[in-house]
Parts: structure tokens; C-alpha cells; sequence
């Protein structure tokens, strides 16, 4: 297929992906992010440890609370959130204004709390909302990942009905069928001009 790579990307664009756990953000961002090198994804801080394979400064920063504290007195952040209500994470400010600055596009991977202070910070973000082709889905792919144990799972999935509720916020949506369709639908998004 011509896979996320149709398109070009228009420069400076501020991208946000949302949407429930387990539909797939983290995979439709990585398959932009390896047809468009150009679109810098955003690394964020976050508390919480890291999982098996993922490597520090590249999936996330993992920082301890006390460096979070500090990251938020010092203004670092674009945004931050407490998520699942448990950890933290933030959008650190300084890699995304540089950037913008230089005409790159930017895709953050964040949550619903996130966006919005995204939207109300730049106004001309465009929020993008992945949906799961069905609940029963969603679910199926949260226990396939493995990745939580049950009482995470019912967390995570009570935060998705939250986060679904609010899809109507949202300039885009786009149903996460199948990774290279969905990343391609993403990149055409971000492939038109606004205002
Ligand atoms: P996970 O722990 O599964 O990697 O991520 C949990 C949730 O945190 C996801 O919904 C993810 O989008 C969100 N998240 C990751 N980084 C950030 C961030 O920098 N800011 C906010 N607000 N949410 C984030």
C-alpha cells in the first residue's frame, strides 16, 4: 500500500492524538514517525516506571517525583496531567517551540486532560481523537497487551469511558481498524492547511 508516507505534511503543525487506552496511539504514532522523520514526536516526562523494552529518553523520560516537582516549578512543561489517577506526565515546552520555530510539524501522544490544555495554549492545535472499532475491542486489546494486571486494567478502562464521552471535543476523528490506515488518515489531517 502507499502507507502513511501519501501526503506530505504540512510544516509547522501542531498535532495531538488522543483517545482511550489501548487503541493503538502509541503504534499509529510510531508508524508516522518512521514515514515522516521530519514530524518530531514528542517525548514526555512521566512517574511512572517503565515497562519491559522501554528505553529511557526514547518511549519516555522516567523521572522520580521530585524531578517532576522541579520540571513543573521551572516551567518546563507545555502540559501535565495526572493520568489513570496514578502518575504523572507532562509535554516538556522546550524541543516543541524549537520545532514549531523551525517550521517542523510536531505529534503529541497525550490524554484528554493534555489536549485541552493544548487547545487552550495553541489555539490552532489540531486534535485528533483515535477510536477503537468497538468497546468489546478495546478491552480485548488492553488484556492482549498483558501489560496490567487487573485492577490497572478497570482503572485504565473506567478513565477510556471518560475519555470516549469527550470525543465531540475533538477537530478529528479517526477509527484505529487497522494501524496503516489509521496513521494514514492522521498524516492526511495533518497534511492540510488551516488557518
Ligand atoms: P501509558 O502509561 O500507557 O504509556 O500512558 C497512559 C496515558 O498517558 C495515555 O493516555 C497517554 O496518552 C497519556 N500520556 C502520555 N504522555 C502524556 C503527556 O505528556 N501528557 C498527558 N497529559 N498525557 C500523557
Amino acid at each position: 500500500g502507499a502507507g502513511a508516507g501519501a501526503g506530505p505534511i504540512a510544516p509547522g503543525s501542531l498535532v495531538v492524538l488522543a483517545g482511550p487506552t489501548a487503541v493503538g496511539k502509541g503504534t499509529v504514532a510510531g508508524h508516522i514517525r518512521a514515514h515522516h522523520p521530519d514530524v518530531l514526536l514528542s517525548v514526555s516526562a512521566t512517574t511512572r516506571s517503565p515497562r519491559p523494552g522501554e528505553i529511557d529518553g526514547t518511549t519516555y523520560f522516567f523521572v522520580s517525583d521530585e524531578q517532576f516537582d522541579r520540571m513543573i516549578a521551572d516551567g518546563e512543561f507545555l502540559e501535565w496531567a495526572t493520568v489513570h489517577n496514578s502518575h504523572r506526565y507532562g509535554t516538556p515546552r522546550g524541543p516543541i517551540e524549537a520545532a514549531l520555530a523551525r517550521g517542523r510539524s510536531v505529534l503529541l501522544e497525550i490524554d484528554l486532560q493534555g489536549a485541552r490544555q493544548v487547545r487552550a495554549a495553541f489555539p490552532a492545535a489540531r486534535l485528533v481523537f483515535l477510536l477503537p472499532p468497538s468497546w468489546e475491542e478495546l478491552v480485548r486489546r488492553l488484556v492482549g497487551r498483558g501489560t496490567e494486571d487487573e485492577e490497572e486494567r478497570e482503572r485504565r478502562l473506567s478513565t477510556a469511558k471518560v475519555e470516549l464521552a469527550a470525543q465531540d471535543e475533538f477537530d478529528y476523528k479517526v477509527v484505529n481498524s487497522d494501524v496503516e490506515t489509521a496513521a494514514q488518515e492522521v498524516v492526511q489531517l495533518m497534511a492540510v492547511s488551516r488557518a
